[in-house]
């Protein structure tokens, strides 16, 4: 039976050598691997995994593609739903979404969903430095995917109606694929230099390799014939009003993400060495810090302390510890409250980040040039759990102590930029800053559509491209009436 077949494992590099580069922790599967694990695949009737796909990924299907060794085919079968597989492959938490729901792991091990997603979507570019057994792929073994076979697309048919998109993360680089597959003219507007959002911002290389997996499946996106103008503040450069009035544009969707990093509101924070995790984590990963080839250092320093316990808190503190930094991550709570994904936490132990759990910080103390010396902390106790269903932690009293640090980040969380609400006429934004919408992505504004962490606050990939799919349904519904 083909579910008595283990789990297949995946190779990542040594904790000890990763801990020191950037290269990417995980070298995911070859092609032996891959249709081994692919035929642990029941083929279910009904896919619970599936079901649990917020883009609705058609895995069974893909998978079985996989499993008889059409590659191409099942590269073709994601292509219908998914414009970024290598991507999700990579960081999508999977074991909460497909692979939480799959069968098999009732009573066993589920099928590894994303790393069969991430060979399919990978195999195109492999070589041997990738893992991969069968060595580099040939073009002439990997047709390109037939655009007419996807559903939905109606192949060079374009309408003349022009769709903006603002913001290049997940969720705008799904609606625009969509849109453009359905043959609208579309523009996504970007205000950094760079598409991709926390993809290329945020999560950071050792994760998500940019060149050699983020920017292909951008060009993907660019390829049906999405345009995208980098370096365009929507709000500023120019506003969604006047895109609407003087540009021609038809329709507008706001993907702009939740941006604003959230502070503790404690004292000392303004002296320097205090980061927000949003712009530790953009200067390396956007201005490449990282590389001695740019001119854009960071001074981590010797000891570094991140306050949080989030996949962002996780990020930061392994980027610090690459950058040659004692790492430390200060939460209040226990490791059974962690917020951040149990992959996250096992690989930043393995790394050699250091815990201080049942730890707050109560001020940042500097120096007399204004410099971060010391990080005052005060001891925690669990009490009862708040509404969360997460037990409270409360101060123990005179427990106060200082840890020596020369930087702080502070990964705390984040919420939308208010930019786009305060210069757009007719938008409504919650008491948490976040776009009112429906459910389709409709705003409060006629036209103007939504979705992604611009209107749940911060959130996942897979959930922003569900959104960017689900408003590109309601835009192009909205432009058959209007
Ligand atoms: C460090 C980090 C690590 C993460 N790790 C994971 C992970 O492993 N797995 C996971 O599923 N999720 C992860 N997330 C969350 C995930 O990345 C986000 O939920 C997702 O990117 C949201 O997509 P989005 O398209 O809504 O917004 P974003 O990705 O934030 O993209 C918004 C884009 O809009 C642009 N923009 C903003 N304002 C304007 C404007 N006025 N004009 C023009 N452009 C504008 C921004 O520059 C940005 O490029 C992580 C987040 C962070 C910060
Ligand atoms: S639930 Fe698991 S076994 Fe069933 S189709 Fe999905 S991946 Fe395959």
């Amino acid at each position: 039976m083909a579910n008595k077949i283990p789990r297949v494992p995946v190779r990542e590099q040594d904790p000890k050598v990763r801990a020191t580069n950037f290269d990417e922790v995980c070298y995911g599967y070859n092609k032996e691997e891959a249709l081994l694990e692919a035929s642990r695949c029941l083929n279910c009737k009904n896919p619970r995994c599936m079901t649990a796909c917020p883009v609705g990924l058609q895995i069974p299907r893909f998978i079985a593609e996989l499993a008889q060794g059409n590659i191409a085919g099942a590269a073709a079968v994601i292509a219908e739903d998914s414009s970024l597989p290598a991507v999700c492959g990579r960081v999508c938490p999977q074991e909460t979404q497909c692979e939480g729901s799959c069968v098999l792991g009732v009573k066993g091990e589920p099928v590894a969903i994303g790393k069969l997603e991430r060979f399919v979507a990978d195999y195109p570019r492999m070589g041997d430095a990738t893992g991969s057994a069968s060595g580099p792929v040939r073009d002439s073994e990997y047709p390109a995917i037939p655009l007419e076979g996807v559903q939905g697309v109606k192949g060079s048919v374009r309408t003349n109606k022009r769709v903006a998109i603002v913001g290049s993360g997940p969720a705008g680089l799904a609606c625009a694929s969509d849109l453009a597959k359905w043959g609208y003219d579309v523009t996504i507007f970007e205000a950094l230099h760079k598409a991709g959002g926390v993809l290329e911002y945020g999560i950071p290389e050792f994760r998500l390799p940019k060149d050699k997996v983020l920017k292909h499946e951008i060009e993907a996106v660019r390829a049906l014939g999405v345009k995208i103008e980098t370096n365009v503040i929507i709000g500023r450069t120019v506003t969604i009003d006047s895109l609407m009035d003087q540009e021609g544009f038809k329709a507008v969707f706001i993907g702009t993400g939740a941006g604003l990093p959230k502070f503790m509101g404690i004292p000392g924070e303004n002296y320097n060495g205090v980061f927000s995790a949003n712009e530790f984590l953009t200067r390396n990963n956007l201005m490449k810090a990282w590389r001695e080839d740019y001119l854009t250092p960071i001074h981590a320093g010797k000891k570094v302390c991140v306050v949080g316990g989030g996949n962002v808190a996780m990020d930061a503190a392994r980027t610090a510890l690459r950058l040659g930094a004692e790492v430390h991550i200060v939460y209040r709570r226990t490791e059974a409250e962690l917020p951040a994904r149990k992959e996250e936490v096992h690989h930043a132990i393995e790394e050699g980040i250091i815990f201080d759990m049942l730890t707050n910080p109560v001020e940042v103390i500097g120096d007399e040039r204004g410099w971060v010396k010391a990080l005052k902390c005060v001891k925690m106790e669990l009490g009862e759990p708040d509404e969360s269903g997460r037990r409270s932690p409360v101060p123990v009293e005179g427990s106060e102590f200082e840890i020596p640090t020369e930087t702080v980040i502070m990964a705390l969380g984040t919420s939308p930029n208010p930019l786009i609400s305060k210069t757009t006429k007719g938008l409504e934004v919650n008491r948490r800053g976040c776009l009112v919408a429906t459910e389709e992505g409709a705003t409060t504004r006629p036209g103007v559509f939504a979705g992604g962490d611009a209107v749940t606050g911060a959130a996942t990939v897979i959930l922003a491209m569900g959104a960017g799919r689900t408003a590109a349904k309601a835009i192009d519904a909205y432009l058959k009436q209007n």
